[in-house]
């Protein structure tokens, strides 16, 4: 819908509809790259990125599995749980000083297939620059004692082809090399498999979706929402993911939809 000067105007209204109210329960922020020089909707300008983690300086930020406990204890005290999918190189180079700087805590999903190589496959960010992690930058951020490694897939595979052994890959080669076998699982494209809940229930202590929505005590482990963090977030848009009923970020899904429906059309 528009370019990113209409994008980014569209969300600033939108943003002035905020609730100052902190909402209950886990926000999940969802983050992908930072700084990576692609024109992807989900790589953040660093400076975009920073300005945010200041505004995070008065919220809860804990670890996915604090935040979990807090929700099975039956604790609906607002918290932010940071993440990353996927493993690009430029989450190493621009966020990491930033949350090491503040000591926040976060989780990196990874598609090991491409750890130490390029991001990769169909769909992915990747188009001229998509260098993944390496190996010890991902062990420099789990010996900081900050950083949660979760499974995302060894492949990051399209929802159809989602298998236990592709579950099982990524398992192996994070307990290979880091020694811990996950305990945590994004869906490759944020997009639920019901059918493979089961295995996802004996693997996982916890599932991560794309679908938009915080998660009070009650909710399906396996079927976390999250709140994705995208280019053309104002401050004051990003700032109402945290507040309220996510207006803003449910108007303007329903805009984008509105408008790839339009153009499907034209
Ligand atoms: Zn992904």
């Amino acid at each position: 819908m528009g370019g990113p000067r209409v994008r980014a105007a569209v969300k600033r209204a939108l943003g002035r509809l905020r609730s100052r109210r902190i909402a209950p329960g886990m926000t999940i922020l969802t983050y992908h790259r930072v700084g990576g020089n692609s024109p992807d909707e989900r790589d953040l300008d660093p400076a975009a990125f920073a300005a945010q983690m200041d505004a995070l300086a008065e919220r809860d930020v804990v670890s996915l599995d604090q935040a979990v406990d807090r929700l099975e204890a039956g604790d609906r005290a607002p918290s932010v749980v940071l993440t990353f999918d996927d493993g690009f190189a430029d989450v190493y180079e621009h966020a990491w000083p930033l949350l090491r700087k503040r000591q926040l805590p976060f989780t990196l999903f990874l598609a090991t297939r491409y750890v130490g190589g390029e991001m990769r496959w169909e769909g992915s960010t990747a188009k001229a620059d998509g260098a993944a992690l390496t190996w010890s930058q991902v062990l420099e951020f789990v010996d900081s004692g900050l950083c949660t490694i979760g499974n995302h897939t060894h492949s990051h595979v399209p929802p159809d082809q989602l298998t236990v052994a592709e579950l099982d890959a990524c398992n192996a080669e994070i307990e290979n090399r880091i020694g811990r076998r996950p305990h945590h699982f994004a869906y490759p494209w944020g997009i639920p498999v019901p059918k493979l809940e089961d295995e996802l229930r004996r693997r996982f202590r916890t599932a991560a979706t794309g679908l938009v929505g915080r998660n009070l005590p009650g909710q399906d482990p396996v079927r976390l929402r999250r709140v994705p963090v995208r280019r053309t977030d104002p401050l004051e848009f990003f700032e109402a993911k945290l507040t309220g009923r996510l207006i803003p970020e449910r108007a303007y899904g329903a805009l984008v939809t509105t408008a790839k429906k339009a153009g499907a059309h034209a």
